[in-house]
């Protein structure tokens, strides 16, 4: 994806509000960001852990979604799998909720994923990071069509938060 700016990532929330976009922590190291090899940024509020946050460039536009999270499971010796980007990790996959965009976010309404709980899902699909042994399933699609699926899911799940 292009690379962001603060200023662009704070605009492209759609399910918080105005002040709670302006005061959310963005990453400092943005210049630093593997923007080449993401397909959306996302990050984990350092202050808050249970505050997540994504930005996906959708349809041309940055969108970006405030999330809440369960902390990583620690001990936890299930595998699970990040809807998204199909990796298996072990304690590595949290519940992201959205609340919906508008007046039905107001309502309370909102959407959840099970997510790469670091939200590196681009570098888990372009094995430029190790969720350990038997993470990736045994696929013969190619990269391209996995990074189309990963986005594809994405782009679904964004979909729920905006309808
Ligand atoms: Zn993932």
């Amino acid at each position: 994806m292009e690379p962001l700016t603060e200023q662009e990532i704070r605009a492209a929330f759609v399910n918080c509000s105005k002040g709670e976009a302006t005061r959310l922590s963005v990453p400092r190291d943005l210049a630093d960001r593997p923007w080449d090899d993401l397909d959306f940024l996302g990050w984990r509020d350092p202050q808050a852990s249970d505050r997540a946050y994504l930005v996906a460039e959708l349809e041309g536009r940055p969108t970006g979604l405030a999330l809440r999270t369960s902390a990583p499971a620690f001990g936890q010796t299930r595998r699970s799998m990040c809807s998204m980007c199909l990796t298996a990790h072990t304690g590595g996959v949290a519940l992201m909720v959205a609340a919906r965009a508008g007046k039905a976010g107001k309502q309370g309404n909102s959407v959840g994923a099970y997510m790469c709980g670091d939200l590196c899902c681009s570098l888990y699909v372009r094995g430029r990071k190790d969720a350990g042994a038997g993470a990736r399933l045994h696929e013969t699609i190619t990269l391209e069509e996995k990074i189309r699926r990963t986005v594809g899911n994405l782009a679904a799940f964004v979909a729920r938060v905006t309808a």
